[in-house]
């Protein structure tokens, strides 16, 4: 298969987890005799201070005509001056919408030995394997805003379009994955809610190999912690989506490890690691590259549709954090360059 991929490594560990991802690609696409072709691009506070502007038309550009995109992260304090007029954040926010990607994808499997980091009960982590998908272009974030003195409000504003949209998304990762869809809404108060209830019900016609349940957010909230392992593909809006995913990312104890997707129907999508620009670490070979690498691994699944060769790199990524080595982040001392060498030696490449 012949692929275009662009990477925009972006700042702080940006640059070295996604080196990573690339090499570990490129092992896998050699091996199977695919044609991946690389390009690099600015973003975020590295794109700021080389041309003014955190996503410049060239990138762009680039992503757009990309199969798909692989992330590394943006932001840093270098940037982050609250009066500044242009700040890294924009530039994935541009990225986003000049994609059109509005689901947000954030699997989580707990791994055996992760689950001992983790602040729950380890027995309640055993076979939690479960996918977030957050809704990332409506509701309250991008509803009309105002504020007086004494006085702000947020319009939460959804279309039966927006909804249906991202709860295909959903079922069609329930119906490949453990046939079990979870609604989260708060349709006990709030209008939006009960038109996602109703669109879900609709759509859910269409699905009938799924099972679909309804989960008030706030009860979603506890069960997440107290019985994550019933849970398949939890799919909800964009603000609960936040809150739920970073509940999600603490469950499984370390954050160097989980990668996400970003989809839209006319776009390969955008692929990254959940974890920030982590600057207090940057530059020292020390980053965890797993997370970037499950990424890696996501963008074969969903933007190319080379679920084997995702398999693969799931499985060594897999095997590298039962048995080692680790970065620091996961109680080693192993660098990057360690960690990424330890994939590219568990592919299961036969
Ligand atoms: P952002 O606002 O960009 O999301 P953040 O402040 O939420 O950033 P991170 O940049 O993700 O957070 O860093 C949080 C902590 O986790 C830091 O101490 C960082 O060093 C650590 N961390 C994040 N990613 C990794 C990684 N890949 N490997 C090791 N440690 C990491
Ligand atoms: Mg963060």
């Amino acid at each position: 298969m012949h692929a275009h991929l662009v990477t925009l490594p972006g700042d702080g560990i940006g640059p070295e987890v996604t080196a990573a991802a690339v090499d570990v690609l490129k092992h896998v696409a050699a091996h199977h005799g695919h044609d991946f072709r690389f390009s690099e691009h600015a973003i975020g506070g590295a794109a700021i201070d080389a041309t003014g502007a955190p996503l410049p038309d060239a990138t762009r550009d680039a992503c757009l005509a990309a199969d798909a995109v692989l992330l590394g992260a943006v932001g840093g304090p270098k940037w982050s001056d609250p009066n500044a007029k242009v700040r890294p954040e924009q530039g994935l926010l541009a990225l986003r919408a000049a994609l059109g990607v509005f689901a947000n994808l954030r699997p989580l499997k707990v791994h055996p030995r992760l689950a001992e980091r983790s602040p729950l009960k380890t027995e309640r982590l055993k076979d939690v394997d479960f996918v977030v998908v957050r809704e990332l272009t409506g509701g309250a974030y991008f509803g009309a805003k105002t504020r007086d003195r004494d006085r702000a409000t947020d319009e939460c504003a959804y279309t039966v379009t927006e909804i249906e949209r991202v709860l295909r998304r959903g079922f069609e990762l329930a119906s490949q994955r453990g046939r079990r869809l979870t609604s989260v809404d708060k349709a006990n108060v709030l209008e939006t809610s009960r038109l996602w209830r109703h669109t879900a019900e609709q759509v859910a016609r269409d699905y009938p190999e799924v099972h679909l349940e309804h989960q008030l957010v706030d009860s979603m909230a506890m069960l997440m912690l107290t019985q994550p392992s019933r849970y398949d593909v939890i799919v909800t809006e964009n603000l609960f989506g936040d809150i739920l995913t970073d509940e999600a990312a603490a469950l499984a104890g370390s954050l160097g490890l989980l990668p996400s997707a970003s989809l839209g129907d006319s776009h390969g999508g955008l692929y990254e690691p959940i974890h920030g620009s982590a600057p207090d670490i940057a530059g020292r070979n020390a980053a965890n590259p797993l997370g970037a690498i499950a990424s890696a691994a996501l963008l074969l699944r969903h933007a190319l549709g080379l679920e084997a060769e995702a398999a693969v790199i799931e499985a060594a990524v897999e095997h590298v954090v039962a048995h080692g080595p680790w970065t620091r982040d996961l109680g080693g001392t192993a660098s990057t360059t360690q960690v990424r060498d330890a994939v590219i030696a568990a592919l299961d490449l036969d």
